[in-house]
């Protein structure tokens, strides 16, 4: 089969590669229909995800038809149109049973890896590097999806391909952010970052309730979509100085709920080399948190920030004392996307979103490598990129 293939830094190839075979009775293969490309990707295209291997294959993000299950999954068939989660979770351990997929404790076989790097292992993700696992991605016409009978959820007939993709990810994971932070109906919520996940978390906000979202990124294509696809009020940090801009809006009292979908690539910087260094106790070069520590001092007292962009190692100087001394609470963290899975496909069915207003750009899987550059430079106003095998 053709995958997109990882070979180092900013060098992605297609390549010619064995078909994924049942390996677990609770294994399925899927045939990809749809997959795409995820901002966390751009951290591997980067070189910034330590434990990455020549001929990984990529990708987190896709769906398609069931052709093959193992012995034990009794709660799929072949023919069936799955979209599946990108964390991967075996649904019998403590943390599944607490509905905390992206904690599972039994699927990562690489845990020994992220143990030195975090203390315990989280979930493992596809096509994630060897530390999460070293699973075989999506970015692919076929890939193994290990404990089928807990992730994929059918795809009723009347949703196409492109608006249950999103569930895979970047649609649970802009609704978590703004989940977790539950705040109280009428509240007003700041939004670092407005890429998908972003454009998602502001779209989540006003369906849980908030009354005033504010968006804030300086990319001018991401906040017209901010303003235009989702409502949300706007501000260029570029331009405008964020924390008295968001005091002026909130009658001086700050956001409720601060949000931050943007991670540990803020303002382009990188970590370098710090699997070696976590190796050593985790003692690695900062990454740039920088709307993280503008979203902390940004943040109203009593309030939550919220963080759903991707850090991996350690970061410096986080005003801790701002947050300590307003009474912040933390939420942060992967996606447990199975949690989110069903409700969010009853409001995909109900109409009440279409997460297929992020696709901009749709490219064969074999022009992946063009269109992994094309993303990394948001050229074009991309925002997002469909694949299709
Ligand atoms: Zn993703
Ligand atoms: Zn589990």
């Amino acid at each position: 089969m053709k995958a997109l293939c990882w070979f180092g830094k900013h060098d992605i190839r297609v390549e010619d590669v064995p078909d994924p075979r049942i390996i677990n009775p609770r294994d399925a293969i899927v045939e990809v229909s749809k997959t795409a490309i995820c901002g966390s990707d751009l951290h591997l295209y980067d070189g910034l995800i330590p434990s990455m291997k020549e001929g990984d294959i990529l990708g987190h993000e896709f769906m398609g038809t069931i052709v093959e299950t193992g012995d034990d999954v009794d709660t799929l068939e072949r023919g069936d149109r799955v979209v599946v989660p990108f964390p991967i979770a075996c649904g019998n351990c403590h943390f599944c049973h607490d509905d905390s997929f992206a904690l599972c404790d039994n699927s990562n076989p690489n845990a020994w890896m992220a143990e030195q790097a975090f203390g315990y292992s989280p979930a493992g993700i596809y096509g994630y590097s060897h530390l999460f696992g070293g699973y075989a991605g999506g970015q692919a016409e076929y890939v193994r999806v290990p404990f089928a009978d807990v992730g994929p959820l059918n795809v009723p007939d009347a949703i196409d391909d492109e608006q249950a993709l999103f569930l895979s990810d970047v649609f649970p994971t802009g609704y978590q952010a703004a989940d977790v932070a539950d705040f109280e109906p009428g509240s007003t919520v700041a939004v670092w970052g407005c890429g998908p996940v972003g454009l998602f978390a502001i779209k989540s906000a006003y369906m849980l309730g908030a009354e005033r979202v504010i968006a804030i990124d300086h990319v001018a294509q991401r906040l017209t979509r901010a303003r235009r696809d989702a409502n949300a009020e706007i501000l260029n940090f570029d331009h405008d100085p964020i924390l008295e801009a968001l005091q002026d809006m909130t009658g001086g009292r700050g956001p409720d709920v601060c949000i931050e979908a943007v991670g540990m690539e803020a303002h382009g910087s990188g970590i370098s080399d710090w699997y070696d260094k976590a190796k050593q106790s985790l003692r690695l070069e900062t990454g740039r948190p920088h709307a993280l520590r503008q979203a902390i001092m940004a943040c109203g007292k009593g309030g939550t920030v919220v963080i759903p962009g991707v850090f991996g190692g350690v970061v410096d100087k986080l005003p801790l004392g701002a947050a300590f001394n307003k009474g912040l609470t933390f939420k942060m963290g992967q996606t447990h996307v199975q949690r989110y899975l069903e409700p969010l496909m009853k409001k995909i069915e109900d109409g009440d979103i279409d997460p297929s207003f992020i696709t901009s750009h749709r490219i064969p899987l074999v022009e992946g490598p063009a269109a992994y550059e094309l993303f990394q430079h948001k050229d074009d106003d991309c925002i997002k990129v469909v694949l299709t095998p």
